[in-house]
């Protein structure tokens, strides 16, 4: 049986409380060694697993070295290079696109304000997000994925449908300090027990405070639709 905390902020605090306990160690799970790796994953990482980025981007980054190589590959060639990842052929543009601008712009380097970073090719205010929190401590904001997106609305935090409204909402409730931490939170919550088709309700920390407790409701609050 599932009721929402009165205060939205109070449901908030709660969650996180639960799912810290629940993943003590959870943080991104995408693999690279420097910023210009970083933000070439996450580019890569739209509507693709962050394991099949990690499997391909492997060799990809012992290939490649520095945002000049990217920038002075053959497209066809960094596509075939990324051939495993979705949509590689765009995503290869964008990476030899960004790549040169950050030759022209930024001296090299991977700038850090959102301003300049959603000037890239490929790069909008979630892949922004994660360049600034985790390749410059940068907190601005909270990465909504697909997994924020659906947790935040089964749990009721939210009845916002896009991603940039949702972001919004969860910054007036879930405390700043946890702005970072609520995103991989709700990752690995949604990796393990509530993902997308078949949430495991039976087996879930936040069950007692979720309205979309199967148990207790009918409907899906994340799309709407009956169970
Ligand atoms: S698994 Fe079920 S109870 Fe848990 S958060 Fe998801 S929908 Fe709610």
């Amino acid at each position: 049986m599932g009721t929402r905390l009165e205060r939205r902020e109070e449901q908030a605090a709660e969650i996180v409380d639960r799912l810290e306990e629940a993943y003590p160690d959870s943080t991104i799970s995408l693999r690279y060694s420097n910023r210009l790796e970083l933000l070439i994953a996450v580019i890569l990482s739209a509507q693709c697993t962050d394991e099949r980025v990690n499997t391909e981007t492997e060799h990809l980054f012992e290939k490649y070295d520095g945002a000049a190589e990217y920038a002075n590959a053959p497209q066809d060639e960094l596509a075939e290079d990324l051939n495993s990842i979705t949509y590689y052929n765009s995503k290869a543009g964008y990476v030899r696109d960004s790549c040169q601008t950050i030759l022209e712009e930024h001296d090299g380097e991977v700038p850090d304000t959102m301003e300049e970073l959603t000037e890239l090719s490929g790069v909008g205010r979630k892949t922004a997000n994660v360049v600034l929190q985790h390749g410059h401590d940068v907190v601005e904001g909270i990465v909504v994925d697909t997994h924020v997106q659906r947790l935040s609305r089964r749990l009721g935090l939210t009845e916002e449908e896009r991603p940039e409204a949702i972001e919004q909402e969860l910054m007036e409730l879930v405390p700043e300090g946890y702005w970072q931490q609520f995103t991989h939170l709700c990752i690995d919550h949604g990796r393990a027990t509530c993902t997308a088709r078949n949430p495991d309700c039976s087996d879930c920390v936040l069950a007692d405070i979720c309205p979309s407790e199967k148990g207790d409701s009918d409907v899906d609050l994340a799309s709407g639709d009956d169970w």
